[in-house]
């Protein structure tokens, strides 16, 4: 029997839970929901279930892993292990989960961010696997990001380095769920879209949706995306926004990161890149520098939801190997 590592993927709808080992074969894998609103002690006591239900599909138990990762969104305190609250996790005030998930399962654990984790997932096992310099995008709810350094996530000083989708690309543009305005997230995320259509309708601008909005109440990016493949003018042009600033943000990250690669995934993406990832595309190389555009290639994401959870399994391959410095050594 190989060396076994468990990895949770904590959501604020779902718990995915995985064994592996460090080649990244699956040998155990549990969804569940979450039930995030119940606050953080019943749902650690999910993550352990569900663990443990993944370990016993791959025949261990838990406490058998040699170590486990959990991929956490909102605010995190790398340094030391702990998990503030988030929009997906509500009531989360600085939860030392790495203290709580190591004691409870008596093996070493290990948090990381749910988008960096993805990052290096996709580049140790999906489509940038042979790449050293990789940055990851999710389009999806919101806009997360991941930067891959000689296949390492670069994680800034306190950890909180990576938040791409709160580059700032149009100048007093329109409001950003973190406070600014003109964020990536704010444009080009499934929220970001959803709430431009409403900003539009309300000043005027977008007669085409009004009907639709008055109907619905709300139009998520779904419905935006097939109100612009109907000929919908103003949803067409919310997408072209989209692409728009998404290029301009690419061509950003091509001359700061000089990337091999600029990984793509996430829920919008999947479901609506047709009507804006060629603009977006097209915009990178007329705004980016010739040096590193020759050398980036834009793909699409090739491990769906496992990229993060098979990212922590990399993660705890580097912190076994002593090639990453376990939480309280950051
Ligand atoms: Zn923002």
């Amino acid at each position: 029997m190989p060396d076994l590592y468990g990895a949770i993927d904590l959501g604020g709808t779902k718990l995915r839970a995985i064994v592996a080992d460090l080649d990244g074969n699956v040998l155990g894998e549990i969804i569940r929901p979450s039930e995030a609103d119940e606050g953080p002690e019943p749902v650690i006591a999910r993550m352990i279930e569900t663990l443990e239900a993944a370990a016993g599909k791959a025949g261990v138990s838990a406490s058998q892993l040699r170590a486990v990762g959990v991929a956490s969104p909102g605010a995190l305190d790398l340094v030391h292990g702990l998990v503030f609250e988030a929009p997906q996790l509500p009531g989360w005030d600085g939860v030392p989960l790495v203290e709580i998930m190591s004691k409870r399962l008596r093996i070493p654990a290990l948090l990381e961010n749910d988008a960096n984790a993805a990052a290096l997932g996709e580049n140790r096992f999906g489509a940038g696997r042979d790449t050293r310099f990789l940055v990851y995008l999710t389009i999806s709810t919101g806009v997360g990001g991941g930067i891959i350094i000689e296949r390492k996530v670069y994680h800034g000083v306190s950890g909180a380095a990576g938040e791409l989708g709160h580059m700032v690309v149009w100048f007093n543009g329109p409001r950003c769920l973190c406070g600014e305005r003109g964020c990536l997230e704010a444009i080009a995320s499934g929220t970001g879209l959803s709430w431009r259509a409403k900003e539009l309708v309300e000043r005027g601008e977008a007669p085409g949706l009004a009907n639709i909005l008055r109907e619905k109440g709300e139009l998520d990016a779904d419905e935006i995306a097939d109100a612009a493949r109907a000929g919908n003018k103003d949803a067409r042009r919310l997408f072209d926004e989209a692409g728009l600033y998404l290029g301009v943000a690419l061509a950003n990250y091509v001359n700061i990161f000089n990337p091999e690669m600029i990984v793509l995934g996430g829920g919008v993406l999947t479901g609506a890149g047709d009507l804006f990832l060629e603009h977006a595309e097209r915009i990178m190389r007329q705004l980016a520098r010739k040096e590193p555009l020759k050398y980036v290639r834009l793909e699409r994401a090739a491990l769906g939801d496992r990229s993060g959870p098979l990212g922590m399994i990399a993660a705890l391959g580097d912190m076994v190997h002593g090639e990453r410095p376990t939480q309280r050594e950051v």
